[in-house]
């Protein structure tokens, strides 16, 4: 076993990682990245038409590759490798990474994102099945589109809202029986003309060839049927990248890591950045600043643990 030994550990390649090395290696500090994707899930997003300064978008793989080299050039060491175990004793972070390869530091920063929940059909990766409608819901702008929500809480309520004044027709279709978002989004849907809510209604599965066409239901009194739909957006949830952790860690009910206003987590010298942290918006912007703060008060704490 080789041991390496480094000021900050940094999991995740993507947007909060990625700037997190980038700015940490500026700050001084001695890092190295865990990580298999380059640029993390903005590989899936086609156009980010939302980062301010880029105007008319840039590919997510362009941003995501661009931010991923930025960081390499200031010579942060990206293993290419999973983290396969995070450990902490005695005031040091060791990881392991899937070659077995051992990687100590004094703070580590967990910003390994998360991985939206498919439903559990057959054809589950089909083309037309979505997971941001701020981010690809304008791709059906103009097309007299008729898209489907499945999900029934504040988030699948807010996708309909967007989606609404962009399609012509949004089911919101919600496997229980009433809809578990909060009085205020159930109002602003029942005002909304174009949106059909479908309770007691569950997808049992997807139509089409490459391009999902049609979506088939089935209600709570086993009624079977078949609705046409130009896309799909699904809000049935995410999973948070955590199982790398191999400590007890504070997290929210959905598995999100908990931290103070310094982006620390409960374990102290262990932060965490991006998607996967307990936070109100999950953007690459803000994940990028996620990143960026995370390693500066890693920084601040190495020189207070110092003094
Ligand atoms: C379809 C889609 C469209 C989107 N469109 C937009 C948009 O238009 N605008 C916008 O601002 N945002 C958009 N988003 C959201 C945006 O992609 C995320 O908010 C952003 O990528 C989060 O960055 P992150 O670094 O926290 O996580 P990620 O980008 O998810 O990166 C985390 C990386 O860590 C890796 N990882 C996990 N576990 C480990 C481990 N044990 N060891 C090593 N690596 C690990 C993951 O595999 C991943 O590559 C979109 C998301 C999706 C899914």
């Amino acid at each position: 076993m080789e041991e390496n030994q480094y000021d900050v550990i940094i999991v995740g390649t993507g947007p909060a990682g990625s700037t997190a090395a980038l700015y940490g290696q500026r700050l001084g500090l001695n890092t190295v990245v865990f990580g298999d994707t380059p640029g993390g899930i903005t590989y899936m997003i086609e156009n980010i038409m939302n980062f301010p300064g880029f105007l008319g978008g840039v590919p997510g793989t362009e941003f995501g590759v661009k931010l991923f080299q930025q960081a390499q050039t200031e010579g942060a060491l990206f293993t290419m490798s999973r983290l396969k175990e995070l450990n902490h004793h005695e005031n040091a972070f060791t990881g392991t990474d899937d070659n077995g390869l051992m990687y100590t530091a004094t703070c580590a920063i967990i910003a390994s994102g998360r991985v939206p929940k498919r439903l559990p059909v057959a054809h589950s990766e089909m083309k037309g099945i979505n997971f941001c409608s701020v981010c690809d819901g304008p791709l059906f702008r103009g097309k007299n589109a008729t898209l489907a929500v499945v999900g029934s809480d504040n988030a699948a309520g807010q996708h309909a809202m967007t989606l609404s004044r962009i399609a012509d027709k949004v089911f919101l279709i919600c496997r229980s029986q009433t809809l578990k978002m909060d009085a205020v989004h159930q109002q602003l849907i029942a005002a909304q003309d174009n949106i059909e809510i479908l309770n007691g209604t569950e997808v049992t599965g997807y139509k089409g060839l490459d391009l999902v066409e049609a979506l088939n239901v089935k209600t709570n009194e086993d009624e079977t049927s078949e609705i046409p739909v130009d896309g799909v957006f699904l809000a049935i949830g995410w999973t948070p990248n955590t199982k790398m952790l191999a400590m007890s860690v504070d997290q929210n009910s959905g598995g999100y890591l908990q931290t103070d206003d310094k982006l620390m987590t409960s374990i102290p010298g262990l932060f965490a950045a991006g998607d996967v942290r307990d936070t109100d918006l999950w953007q690459v912007l803000t994940a990028c600043a996620d990143g960026a703060r995370a390693v500066k008060n890693v920084a601040d704490h190495i020189i207070a643990i110092k003094s």
